[in-house]
Order: C-alpha cells, then structure tokens, then sequence
C-alpha cells in the first residue's frame, strides 16, 4: 500500500488529490483528504509524456505518450477482464471495484469514479484501487531479444533457464519463459532473479501465482495481438494484493512501455534482425541512445525526428490493436 509519510509538493495542482510519488513515468496522488501515515482505498495514476531508457528519464518527452498509454492499458484491462472470451482476470481498476467512500460507506459506480478524474489530466489518469505491491517484476518472453539475446549468446540461456542451441535474435521461443526480476527502489536497475528467489520473496504460494498469472495473460494477449498482425515478443505485469487478498493486476499492461510489439509481416518476411524486429515500442528510443551516448553522465537530448517517429509508432500500435 502508499503509506503518506510526507508532504512531497504536488506534480500538478489536481482538485482533490495530493501528490504522493513521482516514478520515471507515471506520477501517483492519494485523496487529500487523507491523514498523514494513512493508507488510502484509492489513488490517482497519471501518466506523463516521460519516455525512460535505461533508467533514465529522457529529454524530450513524447507528445501524447501518457493518453496512448493510458488508453491501451484500459483497452487490455476490458480485453483481459473477460472481453477476450478468457475468464475475468482482477485489476486494479477502481470502477471495477466497489470502493467505499469514506465515512458515509456508500459504493462508488464508474460513473462516480469517472468524476473522481480532474479535468487537467483527462485521458492519461486512472482511478485505482491502491495495493500492497509486489516487489517482483514478473516478465514473460516469447521471442529471443534484447538483454536476453545477448545472454544467449554467452551462455545458451536467458535468465538461466536452458535454451536450444540454433536460435538467432528475434527467434520464437519453444514456449513462453517467465524470467521475473526484483523491483529495484527508485534510480536502481532491475535485478533478474531465479524463480527460487521469488519463492523467497513473497512465498510459495504467491510465486506461483505470479507466474501462472503471468504466463496466462501473456498468452491471451499474445493471441489477441497476432490476429492483429503484431508479435507481442515479451512484457512485464506488476502484481499487487487487493485488502481481501486477491492477487490483483496493477500498474500498466501490455503497453508499448512494458512490452515490446513487433509487426508480424515484416518478421515474416524480414532476413535481417533490424528488418524482423519491426518494433512500436520505444526500441527505436534505445537504439538511437545505444549508437548516441556511451552510458555515461546524462544522456543526450532526443533529436525531433526519433521524437516523432516513436510517438507516430506508439499511435499506430492504438489502432492496430483497437481498431479491429
Ligand atoms: P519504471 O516503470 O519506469 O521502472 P517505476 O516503476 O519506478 O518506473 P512508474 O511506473 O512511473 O515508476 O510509477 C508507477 C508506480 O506505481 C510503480 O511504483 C508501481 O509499482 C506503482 N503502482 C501501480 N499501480 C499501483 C496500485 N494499484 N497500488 C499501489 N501502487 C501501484
Ligand atoms: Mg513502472
């Protein structure tokens, strides 16, 4: 849960909400009203413009980026709640949930919630239900790249688990892998962690419910995006536990910030890695960063045209997927 233990000035002066915490990219408030060292029903996430690679926060940011991701987040929570023909997967929604309104205890409609969102950041908020947040990053791949390519290369395996040998950067993997990570505090890299240690972490039970989860969502997703003519190649879900203990999907899902998306033609018909890897993520950001500053110091502004090509690539993904 937030605890608010100090008055952190406000990211933006929103009616009725107090800022509590500022991450790379999504800015959360807490209801004013609510006492010092209280833990509040709900919250506010607002999603900037921010775009992060790694773990610094770029300049500029992306226009529209935090109403994109705001969308196609709420677009995945109705997919994954049942919309998909799948069965109904908790979020952490607050119009999804019959949250009291303090001390009268009447329950609020989404119409109600829908209210609670202040003008200034319509179409980039989200009203939720605030958690108890896992400290677990769970990440599912279904196609060799990135970080874990270049694992593969060395070893044969991405995050430890064994891989067939053959395999080149943006294969299909055999089967989807769930390759979790710490959530590091703010300003600290992620930390790939074995499935043990998540056993560690949050227990048996709780592990295995990330991972079966995790596993579940990102084959319901992957489906859902292939018809669509997109690889879903990997993603990361946070998970949090909601007051009556249910395992709860929380933060954002399935966006071009959390996942990497690839257009299904061109790795078809693609023979280079560049070509297959056709991406509307924001790989075109750390590609650009990776041949532009050596991961020193603060990186380099953006130049307008990655600016543009990425949030261009961002909107296309929308209507890729929503549209049909
Ligand atoms: P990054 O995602 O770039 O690694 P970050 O996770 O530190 O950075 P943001 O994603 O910008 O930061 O901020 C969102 C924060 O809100 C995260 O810490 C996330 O765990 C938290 N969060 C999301 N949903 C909930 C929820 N329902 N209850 C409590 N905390 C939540
Ligand atoms: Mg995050």
């Amino acid at each position: 849960m937030v605890r608010v233990t100090d008055a952190t000035p406000s990211a933006l002066d929103l009616p009725g909400w107090r800022h509590v915490y500022s991450g790379k990219v999504r800015d959360l408030y807490v209801p004013a009203d609510t006492a010092e060292g209280a833990q509040p029903a709900r919250m506010l996430v607002v999603a900037s413009d921010r775009v992060s690679a790694f773990d610094h926060v770029l300049d500029p940011g992306i226009p529209g980026k935090g109403v994109l991701l705001t969308t196609l987040s709420l677009w995945w929570f109705d997919r994954l709640a049942g919309a998909d023909g799948g069965r109904s997967i908790p979020n952490h929604l607050a119009a999804s949930h019959t949250l009291t309104r303090g001390a009268d205890g009447e329950a609020n409609t989404a119409d109600d919630v829908q209210r609670l969102i202040p003008d200034a950041v319509t179409g980039r908020a989200m009203v939720v239900k605030s958690l108890d947040m896992q400290p677990i990053e769970c990440v599912v791949r279904g196609y060799l790249t990135g970080s874990g390519w270049a694992e593969y290369q060395a070893d044969g395996t991405v995050c430890g688990i064994p891989l067939p040998a053959g395999l080149s950067n943006g294969d299909r993997l055999p089967e989807p892998i769930y390759t979790p990570a710490f959530k590091a505090p703010m300003g600290e890299h992620d930390e790939n962690i074995s499935f043990e240690r998540t056993v560690e972490l949050v227990g048996a039970d709780r592990a295995e419910e990330l991972r079966d989860l995790s596993l579940e969502i990102y084959a319901r997703a992957a489906r859902t995006a292939e018809g669509r003519g997109v690889i879903l190649a990997d993603t990361k879900f946070e998970f949090g536990v909601d007051e009556n203990g249910v395992m709860t999907l929380a933060d954002e899902v399935l966006t071009s910030d959390s996942s990497r998306y690839w257009d299904a033609a061109a790795w078809e018909s693609g023979t280079t890695p560049e070509e297959r890897m056709a991406s509307f993520d924001k790989q075109i950001v750390r590609d650009w960063l990776a041949a532009n500053w050596d991961k020193q110091g603060e990186p380099p502004a953006l130049p307008q045209d990655v600016v543009e090509r990425t949030a261009a690539r961002y909107r296309e993904l929308l209507d890729l997927l929503t549209s049909a």
